[in-house]
């Protein structure tokens, strides 16, 4: 939408006003990513392919959720602990 002052601004309507929770969530993450671009990434956990956006301060999130993160962990201590003996 072109604003009265000349710029560009971010707009959206939805038909149906039970998807406007969906719409809002989607411009929140449009905005997110264009105010911290490089932080979306695809989960490290081998049983998973969610997408997240990284929110965290130091930038090095590589797991959708802490369930993934804990199943991986749990996976190389099983196969380090299964290489040991
Ligand atoms: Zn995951």
């Amino acid at each position: 939408m072109l604003a009265a002052d000349g710029r560009v601004r971010e707009s959206w309507s939805v038909d149906d006003p039970d998807r406007a929770g969906l719409a809002a969530a989607a411009l929140a993450l449009r905005a997110h990513l264009a105010a911290h671009p490089g932080r979306l990434g695809v989960c490290a956990d081998e049983k998973c392919a969610d997408v997240y956006a990284d929110a965290s301060p130091a930038g090095h999130r590589r797991f959708c959720s802490l369930t993934c993160q804990n199943r991986t962990r749990t996976a190389a201590f099983r196969r380090r602990r299964a290489r040991s003996g």
